[in-house]
């Protein structure tokens, strides 16, 4: 039987350019964003002013996280303690953390078997908690009909914040993802697109939205420093109403980061090439739905996804015991427990909700694994081998034990 010996969790090494960088800043000692000599652009404010130009945005901020984006993200639109903030039910936990950050209520909305957001219970949820705003999760990089779900978004008066961690680099009929809400808000956490270890942006065109943004970032009065961002005049108005939630990025952060932009639609392509080899690998094997991919969806696929459906939890966690033994690092998100980064809208005790039967149903099926760009197309192959026999054999371990009927004679 073969095993796979390759690590799940190893991303390519920071690029040589921004090491580099990264040691020129540690050298000068200026890590803070708002130390600078004269004439001296921070790391920080050139790699909001590059990251703004390549999702063609007007503004950017870089913040300490993805989570903190969406946090500023949420203040900034003004939710308030109490408020209703719809987002959805299949999603990663610091999506409802930031709506909780600020106090307010998350109401989640069900999955679709593709994985997206369902649109026809967003508008009866939109309907039902009076929400104004919803926090869309472009989850494992799966993007809804954006125009359809943007029309339906605007009837609803309804202001959309994009979370795309999983979605930089990812376009809807070409329109980068992150540039159809009002805010679009992205992590370079470890094990996203870009990696800083930590760290997030958020851009937004709406000048109002951006010097709120800034501000909260925790620019003090130095917001003139800044590059992709509004004139003084719009900060004017807010600078002493607005609070310092101190979450920016560092200089050290951005050197690592600036020249991983310039790398992110060839990542996007050797990521897709990885994400083909393994929909190729489990193309026709029993027992096993894929996620058909929209034509207009320019995704990345970082990771993988496949549904169960119809499988007992028993034979779930057999199937996730078996590739495990073969080195295969499958996620379970239908697990009856949250486990590593896994986990499901019902452990979130905080955010009080009703339950979700079509969710619950296409979690307790749903399968997960990351696809790091250390994997060669060789890799994934193997792989889906793998998987394809724990499939398998899942089947026979689960099936009921053949009756034996004693021979008559
Ligand atoms: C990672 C992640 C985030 C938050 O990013 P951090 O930078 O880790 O705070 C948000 N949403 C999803 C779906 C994520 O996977």
């Amino acid at each position: 039987m073969e095993r796979f010996t390759g690590s799940f969790t190893q991303q390519e090494p920071i690029p040589e350019a921004g090491i580099d960088a990264a040691l020129a800043v540690l050298r000068h000692g200026r890590l803070h964003r708002y130390n600078t000599v004269a004439g001296e652009a921070a790391e920080t404010a050139l790699l909001e002013e590059e990251f703004a130009a390549y999702v063609g945005a007007r503004y950017c901020v870089a913040l300490a996280s993805g989570g903190a984006a969406m946090a500023c993200a949420l203040r900034a639109c003004q939710v308030k303690p109490g408020d209703p903030v719809l987002s959805n039910a299949f999603t990663l936990a610091p999506v409802p953390g930031a709506i909780a950050s600020v106090g307010a209520r998350p109401v989640f909305v069900e999955v679709t078997e593709d994985l997206t957001i369902d649109l026809a219970h967003l508008e009866a949820a939109a309907k039902a908690s009076g929400a104004t705003v919803l926090l869309l999760s472009h989850m494992r990089g799966h993007v809804c009909d954006m125009e359809a779900l943007m029309a339906l978004c605007d009837r609803l008066d309804l202001r959309v914040i994009e979370d795309c961690a999983h979605t930089m680099g990812a376009a809807w009929k070409g329109v980068p993802s992150g540039r159809h809400g009002v805010i679009g808000c992205y992590s370079t956490q470890t094990y996203k697109h870009m990696n800083s270890g930590e760290g997030g942006f958020l851009v937004t065109d709406d000048a109002g939205l951006a010097a709120r943004a800034i501000l909260l970032s925790g620019s003090y009065m130095l917001y003139a420093r800044h590059r992709a961002a509004p004139g003084p005049e719009v900060f004017e108005a807010l600078k002493l109403d607005v609070p310092n939630v101190s979450s920016r990025m560092d200089n050290l952060r951005a050197a690592i980061l600036r020249p991983q932009i310039a790398m992110l639609d060839d990542r996007r392509a050797r990521w897709r090439a990885l994400y083909q080899g393994m929909e190729q690998g489990l193309a026709g094997v029993a027992g096993v739905r894929l996620i058909p991919r929209p034509q207009h969806e320019d995704y990345v696929g970082s990771s993988f996804q496949f549904l169960l459906p119809g499988w007992p939890p028993g034979r779930v966690a057999a199937l996730v015991a078996a590739a495990a033994e073969r080195g295969v690092e499958l996620k379970w998100f239908g697990a009856a427990d949250p486990a590593g980064f896994t986990s499901c809208y019902a452990h979130w005790r905080y955010a009080a909700t009703e339950a979700l039967p079509q969710t619950d149903r296409i979690l307790s099926g749903l399968i997960d694994m990351r696809l790091p760009l250390t994997f060669r197309p060789e890799d994934v192959a193997q792989i889906a081998r793998i998987i394809a026999e724990a499939v398998a054999q899942a089947g026979r371990d689960a099936a009921p034990a053949p009756v034996v009927v004693p021979a008559a004679d």
